[in-house]
């Protein structure tokens, strides 16, 4: 087994701190507390004691014939009275008639109202008003309030509860400062900010483009490999422009019955009308935006009319709609052409893999929250992590501060960092899976025969570490990493990459004179390799520079799989695909029959210590007499 970064885990993705509703639960208690204060508020108010108790009419003429009344305050029919020795006391006279004429049908004289003063208060004053009508009012205040109360709840609740099982889109809420993504968040990708700037402009000022008749663009698709940050720079945008972010995966719009695809893109695009400008982020496009046709047996029925609501959306956007859509998708090439011409999806950022500086950025932003020993060197990891994505390194820094505390240390160190490359790329080690006495020589044989093809070739990458201690899937291991980040890989690369992943096989069939079902991946991996580079990178005399496989734009009912060139050329290819392998065959043949000492070597001391990290390698390939491959040691530093 060789391996050269492939089994990457791919970490759960940390962007996944989309807002959830607030507890709806606590907000039904809550609107409760407040009607019990406010229905406590109004039995305070409405029963306020009618301590002064009230005494008929009748009596109070006699009392006021006595001379005992200093003082009365009319209030329309409300008697105040107020006695020589203080007391207080209500009486209530009839509506119509006036206080001395009520008083006099009892027999009070004018003269007797001498010692008493009247005094009339205007009943239309606010007060009165206020204790008149409080009691109706109140309830109705309530009600309103409460109504007021759960709708603001329920917006607070990214408008949820409006929609339940409809569109089934999570909301970010810009003024969520917690979990708020911005582009400071996203290392690297400079090329891809720079385009999305322009998106956020818009978002945060539409007028001003709006004005100048410029048509902003409705859709940007991101694209890239797993892990290059996708999901979490069309957060960034969103939390850079401050607006609501509406995020669905293409699959949740599948996973329901025929129709309800379709009906929750409509709810999707509605809600997110509403609270315009916003920005609709449909995750994994490449789930509903296949390419359509074929519809044989009409199982993509659904996807295909989730798609069409999409693409009629999208159309009926009015300029002012305000709505960006973006998407993404790890596979561009499997996307409906519909999907990407002008109008719709007409802008396409790449991500591309982070290159060494990059890397070492992204670092950095997942150490901030981790304590660092002083020993810690990013740079150096980030040197020996070409082709991990932002997510594997995002990974590699969790790993490594789980190593840590795993050891009871308060700081991550760079072994653990070290370390955790490894797990990161072949996942844990396992160590009891223990292997018989012949076992583990075939296997010391077969990475040795890996490592010395690695070596001795000219253009294959260098061996970093050997190991016939089982890993993931892989009874055992040859790392190797490049001398730099590439973009280009030249036929030469290609050609000893074969030879290497050969390598293992040759071994066992020259020091066995037999095969085991170790090889099957090393070959299935190499025959792959052969293959494209026969039919896709032109790399091949005989069939010359003609690329066979187109971009994926055949229907998906012919399987994508199905090859549209002649029986003559197909056959050719196969020939050609034998012959590379059986070029890569030779060339591991005749390294190790050379060095067939050195193989002797490495596998024996494989045997004895399991796994030889570079120095021992190459002070065994030394004493063999074979050069170690340094060139990259001086072009590092
Ligand atoms: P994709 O959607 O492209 O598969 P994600 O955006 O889900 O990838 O990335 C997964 C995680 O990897 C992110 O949550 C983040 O922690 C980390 N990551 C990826 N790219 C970057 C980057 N450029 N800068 C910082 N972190 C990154
Ligand atoms: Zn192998
Ligand atoms: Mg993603």
């Amino acid at each position: 087994m060789d391996l050269n970064f492939l089994n990457k885990n791919t970490p759960e993705g940390k962007g996944k701190n989309t807002k959830k509703a607030p507890k709806f639960s606590t907000n039904i208690a809550g609107a409760i507390f407040v009607f019990m204060v406010i229905t406590a508020l109004y039995l305070l108010i409405s029963g306020t004691p009618k301590s002064p108790s009230e005494v008929p009419i009748s009596d109070l003429a006699k009392s006021v014939i006595a001379g005992e009344v200093k003082d009365i305050v009319v209030e329309s029919e409300d008697l105040t009275i107020t006695y020589s020795d203080g007391t207080i006391k209500k009486a209530k006279k009839e509506v119509e008639a006036s206080l001395s004429q009520t008083l006099a049908n009892y027999g009070v004289k004018p003269e007797m109202l001498a010692g008493t003063t009247i005094e009339v208060k205007n009943p239309n004053g606010f007060g009165y008003w206020v204790i008149n009508i409080l009691p109706y009012l109140l309830p109705i205040l309530f009600i309103a309030f409460f109504f007021w109360y759960l709708s603001r709840q329920v917006k607070g609740a990214g408008m949820q509860a409006f929609t339940f099982g409809q569109s089934k889109a999570r909301i970010t809420d810009p003024d969520d400062k917690n979990n708020r993504v911005t582009f400071k968040d996203v290392a690297g990708c400079k090329e891809a900010k720079e385009e999305l700037k322009e998106i956020v402009d818009f978002l945060k000022s539409p007028k001003k483009f709006l004005e100048i008749g410029a048509r902003i663009p409705k859709g940007v698709i991101l694209t890239g490999a797993p892990g290059t940050g996708k999901t979490l720079l069309a957060r960034a945008v969103a939390g850079e422009a401050s607006v609501p972010f509406f995020h669905l995966s293409g699959s949740e719009f599948v996973e329901m019955f025929v129709g309800v695809g379709a009906s929750r893109v409509r709810d999707l695009f509605k809600m997110a009308k509403k609270a315009a400008p916003a920005i609709i982020f449909v995750d994994e496009i490449d789930a509903i935006g296949r390419t359509r046709g074929g519809g044989f047996g009409g199982g993509n029925d659904e996807r295909e009319q989730t798609l069409n609501q999409i693409l009629v959306e999208m159309d009926g956007f009015e300029p002012n709609d305000k709505v960006i859509v973006m998407a993404a998708t790890n596979r561009p090439d499997v996307l409906d052409p519909a999907l990407i011409r002008p109008g719709r999806f007409d802008r396409k950022v790449i991500l591309d893999l982070p290159d060494r500086a990059d890397r070492e950025e992204i670092l950095k932003i997942h150490a901030i929250k981790k304590p660092l020993a002083e020993d810690i060197n990013l740079k150096l990891i980030a040197e020996r992590t070409p082709g991990f994505s932002g997510a594997d390194l995002y990974s590699l820094m969790n790993e490594g501060a789980i190593l840590a505390a795993r050891e009871n240390r308060k700081k991550v160190f760079q072994f653990d960092l070290i370390r955790a490359i490894e797990k990161v790329m072949l996942g844990p080690e396992r160590k009891s899976h223990l292997l018989s006495k012949k076992e583990k020589e075939i296997t010391a044989y077969h990475e040795a025969g890996h490592a010395l093809v690695a070596s001795v070739l000219p253009n294959a990458d260098p061996v970093h570490k050997v190991s016939i201690v089982a890993r993931g899937n892989a009874g055992g291991y040859t790392l190797k990493l490049p001398l730099e980040d590439r973009r280009l890989q030249s036929k030469r690369e290609f050609i000893d990459d074969i030879a290497m992943s050969l390598g293992g096989y040759v071994a066992e069939k020259m020091v066995f004179g037999d095969i085991t079902t170790g090889p099957s991946s090393d070959l299935q991996g190499a025959t792959n390799l052969a293959r494209a580079m026969v039919t896709r990178f032109g790399m091949s005399d005989l069939i010359g520079p003609i690329s066979l496989e187109d971009g994926g734009l055949r229907p998906e009912f012919m399987g994508g799989v199905e090859k549209d060139y002649s029986e003559n050329i197909s056959s050719k290819v196969d020939s050609e695909v034998s012959r590379i392998m059986n070029d890569g065959i030779v060339s591991a043949e005749k390294v190790l029959t050379e060095h067939r000492k050195a193989l002797d070597a490495i596998a024996h001391r494989l045997i004895e210590v399991e796994t030889l990290e570079r120095e021992d390698f190459e002070k065994v390939l030394i004493a063999n007499g074979i050069e170690p491959k340094r060139k990259e040691i001086e072009k590092m530093v």
